[in-house]
């Protein structure tokens, strides 16, 4: 089965139910004049498009299933809860909507997956009215959390992949010197320039665990993660610059041949050759 066929909800669920399964707090939804009886009807909560815990580190926003895409197996989720936000005329519609672009950024500032309500249903999403209600008629928690890909500040541009961000798959050799076991001497002189721990990352996700030289797989370390070395094409000292198209994950067998190698040159001409300008 399709992976959007399998996340699409399949019945009516209640926002709150799904909300307190994602870990949400929601103790005062009770309290409003319709009683705890009520509190799934609380209109403070049940229409938001967003949740946040902070005391527990969970946030929870509401998608719609059909403006999913998925693509070789990712899905992604493109919006812009602010820019939406401008479109809307009802102050307290605007209000969620902003509200969700608050979660957002505190979600992609501290790190956080979060977790998502699939809805189902009739929605003006991108209409330029909010004259129609968005009803959702079906709702379900996604089981997969969901990563912040990109957030612009700025802009408020969102783009959301399923599936958590596997920061501690890969391991490079600045990981090994960041654990606290390691001599602090060595760290010294391996840091004189500055690297991008997300550019790091990136690149070792990009190589999915393998030489980017010689596609073998790198070895496996005691906590299961995989180790490769990165290495900039054009060295930092030669004012390579520090970006994925600058960085390659490398086995340390070749890590060291691209340094200190006969075939040095060689290797440095085919990484540019492959990997440059390919930002
Ligand atoms: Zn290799
Ligand atoms: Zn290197």
């Amino acid at each position: 089965m399709n992976i959007l066929d399998e996340i699409a909800p399949k019945e009516p669920q209640l926002v709150m139910n799904l909300a307190r399964e994602a870990g949400i707090n929601v103790e005062d939804w009770g309290n409003f004049k319709g009683g705890q009886s009520k509190a799934a009807s609380n209109p403070k909560y049940c229409y938001e498009w967003s949740f946040v815990d902070m005391q527990n580190g969970v946030v929870v926003l509401n998608l719609w299933h059909e403006n999913m895409k998925e693509l070789n197996g990712v899905v992604t989720y493109e919006l812009n809860p602010r820019k939406h936000s401008e479109w809307l005329n009802r102050g307290t519609v605007k209000n969620r909507a902003l509200r969700m672009d608050t979660s957002i950024a505190y979600a992609a500032k501290s790190n956080l997956p979060v977790r998502i309500i699939v809805c189902d249903g009739h929605q003006s999403l991108n209409s330029d009215s909010d004259a129609r209600p968005r009803r959702a008629s079906k709702r379900a928690l996604d089981a997969v959390s969901w990563t912040i890909k990109l957030y612009d500040q700025n802009t408020g541009k969102t783009i959301l992949t399923r599936g958590e961000k596997n920061a501690h798959k890969y391991h490079d050799q600045f990981d090994t010197l960041e654990m606290p076991t390691t001599a602090s001497k060595s760290r010294v002189e391996v840091t004189v320039h500055h690297r991008s721990p997300q550019v790091r990352r990136d690149v070792l996700d990009r190589a999915q665990g393998k030489c980017e030289w010689c596609g073998q797989v790198g070895f496996v370390m005691a906590d299961d993660s995989i180790f490769l070395e990165t290495h900039h094409i054009i060295p930092l000292a030669e004012d390579g610059p520090d970006t994925q198209s600058n960085v390659v994950a490398l086995c340390p067998n070749h890590h060291r041949e691209a340094h200190h190698g006969k075939r040095a040159t060689i290797i440095r001409l085919a990484l540019l050759d492959r990997f440059h300008d390919k930002d």
